[in-house]
């Protein structure tokens, strides 16, 4: 298999790096993990072929893993994807995805319906999950966790009850894949990425910068920093662990991020960037 790290990081300014979109070559598909800034210039720049991307396995709702969803429903019908985008996502998916392109872009959907060239649209077949549902294709086997990410802050009721937020575990050609999302050490996560041969782990922050409060409840309730991402890695005893998501970084900071994360896993350790490949 191969990973493919299209953005890697986060939903700040960053001229550097996107948000989150990974695409992991398996069984002769192209499996899509969340659709965040930098998707369409970086499935442009590696040359995938479009209409063999899919299904797309969204972590969560947060504007930096789906934010290019629209642009890459059409995008991608514009270069030749003519079945529907199959869409793994938690409840909530379908009503963004309906309102994205029965409201906010039916003026740009209906125009290229009556331009001549491209067929009628064809958009996307969305399933909600739940944790440990599993999902199969040809050649490969997908299973969600849910996971901690912002839960233990105390959700008021816009929130609460609403805000599931998956790890992903892909078994595909004798390996696994598992790919954290957004997420803190927590049972789910753990299941996800268990043994697994690559495990793609958010890691937004050097423990460093984990000095006040606020920052300290980040880490302990919304995204795994360079304190816990080996402990994540070690628990699970994946055989290798890739970082992603970082906060606009310094060479500085991913130095520290790095030595950090290697006193608790001793396993290999990478730091991802923008259209970095794995190989596993
Ligand atoms: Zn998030």
């Amino acid at each position: 298999m191969k990973l493919h790290t299209l953005g890697t990081g986060g939903p700040r300014l960053d001229s550097e790096r996107g948000s989150a979109c990974h695409v992991l070559e398996a069984a002769g598909r192209y499996l899509m993990f969340d659709v965040g800034r930098g998707v369409i210039s970086g499935v442009a720049a590696k040359g995938f072929p479009v209409a063999e991307i899919g299904p797309l396995f969204i972590s969560h709702l947060h504007v930096d893993h789906i934010g290019e969803l629209a642009n890459y429903l059409i995008t991608s019908h514009i270069e030749g994807r003519r079945q529907p985008l199959r869409i793994y996502g938690p409840p909530g998916t379908a009503g963004i995805v309906e309102a994205l392109v029965g409201l906010v872009y039916d003026r740009d959907i209906a125009f290229r319906d009556d331009e001549a060239g491209y067929g009628r649209f064809v958009g996307a077949e969305i399933t909600e999950l739940r944790g440990g549902q599993v999902v199969e294709g040809d050649g490969w086997r997908a299973r969600c966790e849910e996971v901690e990410h912002g839960h233990g802050l105390g959700f008021g009721p816009k929130l609460a009850g609403r805000w599931i937020c998956f790890a992903w575990r892909v078994e595909a050609e004798g390996k696994v894949f598992s790919f954290s999302g957004d997420a803190v050490m927590c049972d789910g996560l753990l299941r996800a990425a268990e043994r697994a041969d690559l495990h793609l782990q958010c890691c937004y922050l050097p423990s460093s910068a984990l000095a006040t409060t606020q920052m300290r409840r980040l880490g302990d309730y919304t995204l795994a920093c360079s304190d816990t991402a080996g402990k994540i890695a070690a628990s699970a005893k994946t055989e290798r662990l890739v970082l992603t998501h970082f906060r606009q970084t310094t060479p500085a900071a991913l130095a520290e991020i790095e030595s950090d994360v290697k006193r608790d896993y001793t396993g290999p350790v990478e730091l991802s960037n923008d259209l970095d490949t794995f190989e596993f």
